[in-house]
């Protein structure tokens, strides 16, 4: 059944860049850094880190991903990175692909400037589309809430100053306790340039674990155009309306909505509701490094425990292309 997909063209617009390092590479690093013994397989290893039961929140989710920034820890690893993202997407029939990584979480633990770690990524991104030139690739970057308001605005800063390395931003972390509205300050620049620059995009974590006020929130303050996850929409009904008559994408992403609990019954997870309802949603990963899963697993989800049609899955995609930030 994957067979079929793999052949046709796939979008996928929520993946995170940084959390999406193959299980081979990250034993590797991990072991050139002496946080993993030599004798470890890769087997072990993947038992290890890769999540296939639920954790007990989010926020445990985003503690595991302190290794993901250990390693990534000079601009040869970021290249290398992102060289085998895109390898991997392109590999799976991925087309179009928009990647995303916050430059003040991934530098955390380096002395690589922002700018620094955008470059590594944008070099192997570049390199693999010579090599893969069928998958279309973009960049966004992200502004990690944790790091609080000022990162925030200087993260929006760095953005508008490095236009055309990236297609869009995004704000990302706990939104329990960091709701959209505390960062209505730091997106004013963003707003204010967006009137005038058909190139600047926004695109929010919200209404992942949190109720339908956070992507309200994140519309009215944060002027988002598509909402991360936003699944917690369907419990709105004017909400609903809204996102429909605003072509406003939903970019859901099943798997890890069941392993972060943002959805605690997978069977009963509502992108099938949303879609039938009308709302404008696709299929993404988020963060394969740690969910070990990819679009394949993924539609493959949709089609036998979300119990999706071919057609259903079919429009998510279609969705997603006529969501991208990528210029058309
Ligand atoms: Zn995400």
């Amino acid at each position: 059944m994957s067979s079929d997909w793999r052949s046709k063209n796939k979008a996928e617009l929520h993946r995170h860049l940084d959390v999406s390092i193959r299980p081979s590479t990250l034993l590797e690093l991990t072991q050139n850094l002496g946080l993993e013994s030599q004798s470890t397989s890769l087997e072990a290893f993947k038992k290890k880190w890769i999540l296939t039961k639920p954790l007990k929140s989010l926020d445990e989710v985003i503690d595991a991903f302190t290794i993901f920034q250990k390693v990534q820890n000079n601009s040869e690893i970021l290249e290398r990175v992102a060289y085998e993202v895109v390898q991997e997407a392109s590999e799976e029939g991925t087309t179009l692909l928009e990647l995303r990584f916050s430059p003040s979480f991934v530098t955390q633990y380096s002395s690589l400037s922002w700018k620094e770690a955008t470059d590594a990524y944008l070099r192997g991104i570049e390199k693999a589309k010579t090599k893969f030139p069928k998958t279309k690739v973009g960049l966004i970057c992200i502004a990690t809430r944790e790091f609080g308001i000022d990162s925030v605005a200087e993260t929006a800063e760095f953005y508008l100053k490095n236009l055309s390395s990236f297609i869009g931003f995004d704000l990302a972390g706990s939104e329990i306790h960091y709701p959209c509205k505390m960062f209505e300050s730091a997106f004013t620049d963003l707003k204010k340039e967006k009137k005038n620059n058909p190139k600047i995009h926004i695109t929010i974590h919200a209404g992942e674990v949190t109720d339908s006020q956070n992507i309200w929130e994140a519309i009215e303050y944060l002027g988002a155009e598509r909402i991360g996850h936003g699944i917690h929409a369907l419990d709105d009904k004017s909400l609903i309306e809204y996102l429909i008559k605003n072509k406003i994408h939903l970019e859901v992403c099943p798997l890890s909505n069941w392993l972060t609990q943002a959805v605690s019954d997978l069977q009963e997870h509502p992108l099938p509701s949303l879609l039938e309802k009308g709302v404008s949603v696709g299929i993404n990963t988020d963060d394969p490094g740690l969910f070990g899963n990819s679009m394949l697993s993924e539609i493959d989800l949709c089609q036998n425990t979300l119990k999706m049609s071919i057609s259903q899955i079919d429009q998510c995609l279609t969705n997603a292309i006529h969501s991208t930030f990528l210029p058309q």
